[in-house]
């Protein structure tokens, strides 16, 4: 059976289970959760993160320096980069304006009486900006900086390209070191469906039921703006910009969307979305390896999304009401705060707490969300890796014109 079956298999399989010992038996999902559930999950994700740093240095240095012209590089940069905003302020606004017609927050009762959050301190925005060069690229990539790890693979492939027959035997090693790591993908995801099935029972298995009850208006209004930012606004770019059907488009790269839904991080996600979209969506490889490891990083969609419903949710669980100078700032501290924080679980209540600030409502009203966000956060995570891959798709396209930007040297390993 095809991977992307089993996979999808999984997850639902894990689903039904999480909510049935979630209601019937608790006490064996804790010892299934402590034995079963969380050791299978946790050995898939530790295996497919162990992969992400040799992954984004290999690749994105081998695109780089096939690339050779620096003004390609250049074009594809601002391409992506105008790509990653417009969506991201698509995503946003679409949040605040679905939640200000729906209003979530003005049915039902919400208890903010003992509402306490201590919110994560955020990076700021000059500062993540100014520490995109490394000093230390070995410790970029122990601590798995992305935005780092990026601007130094960019530079070894440029240099690279530079020296050309000088360094041709580093080339190589490059080249198969690339080809060994897709290898090892291909290898890794064979343990994906086990790994879906901990990850999902686990977390569904673990969710409080009632908070779900009280907050299904908040969840429903997210999630339609998922859906719809996932259909008008990727379908209808890859189909305007690079004249790909969407529905072809959503069908090879949903096996990426699983494995984002599961683990519930983008990084994470990185091998899996970029392999699917070299190999079934035919993105060519320097494209793909540039602009998807940054869309983990700085372009979540899906996060923005969340932002958006829960800051309209919080300003009408309390009574706040929310100027349009004030939710220009929403969008702006979204779009911005987004860029500085890598795609990991849980980073969007970071975020969302800069946010809050920016318009001065309490941070407090994150506690009401937190219990559902684990399963906000899967459905996000699919559709920020999602616009990646989206962007890859339409600047690999407008790109043909220009030339062939396709690595020649690059064997092709089994796809997914
Ligand atoms: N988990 C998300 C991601 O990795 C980020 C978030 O919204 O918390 O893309």
């Amino acid at each position: 059976m095809q991977l992307a079956k089993k996979i999808i298999i999984a997850l639902i399989l894990g689903a039904v289970v999480g909510i049935v010992l979630n209601l019937t038996a608790p006490d064996l999902f804790e010892t299934l959760n402590t034995y079963l559930f969380f050791p299978l999950g946790r050995i898939f994700l530790n295996l497919i993160n162990m992969l992400v740093v040799p992954i984004v240095f290999f690749s994105i240095t081998l695109g780089v320096a096939g690339l050779a012209d620096p003004k390609k590089l250049g074009r594809i940069g601002l391409k992506t980069i105008l790509f990653f905003l417009a969506t991201t302020a698509i995503a946003i606004t679409l949040g605040l304006t679905l939640a200000s017609v729906i209003q979530p927050g003005n049915i039902g009762s919400f208890d903010t009486q003992g509402a306490e959050y201590e919110a994560n301190e955020a990076p700021s925005i000059a500062d993540t900006l100014l520490n995109i060069i490394p000093t230390n690229p070995i410790r970029a990539m122990a601590e798995g900086n992305m935005l780092q790890i990026i601007a130094f693979s960019i530079l070894v492939g440029f240099g690279i390209s530079k020296l050309g027959n000088k360094a041709r035997s580093l080339l190589g090693v490059i080249e198969q070191g690339n080809s060994l790591l897709m290898y090892l993908v291909n290898l890794v995801m064979k343990f994906a469906p086990y790994g879906t099935f901990g990850l999902i029972a686990s977390a569904i298995g673990s969710q409080g039921f009632d908070a779900i009850q009280a907050m299904f208006l908040y969840m429903s209004v997210v999630l339609l703006a998922l859906i719809l930012h996932a259909i008008i606004t990727y379908g209808g770019a890859v189909w305007l910009f690079a004249k790909i059907n969407p529905i072809t488009f959503f069908r090879k790269f949903f096996p990426a969307m699983t494995v984002a839904f599961s683990t519930s991080s983008s990084n994470a996600t990185l091998p899996v979305s970029m392999d699917i979209a070299q190999k079934r969506l035919k993105v060519p490889e320097p494209v793909s390896s540039f602009v998807q490891p940054l869309g983990a990083t700085i372009n979540m969609d899906g996060t923005a999304i969340m932002q958006g419903v829960a800051t309209v949710f919080i300003a009408q669980v309390y009574s706040e009401a929310l100027s349009f100078p004030e939710l220009l700032i929403i969008v702006l501290t979204a779009v911005l705060a987004s860029i500085g924080t890598a795609g990991v679980p849980g980073v969007g209540l970071i975020l969302l707490a800069m946010v809050l600030n920016s318009v001065g409502l309490p941070v407090e009203g994150i506690a009401l969300i937190l219990g559902i966000d684990r399963l906000l956060d899967m459905a996000r995570t699919a559709v920020n890796i999602t616009g990646d891959a989206a962007c890859a798709v339409i600047v690999a396209e407008t790109e043909k014109k220009h030339g062939d930007i396709s690595v020649p040297h690059v064997k092709e390993t089994e796809s997914l």
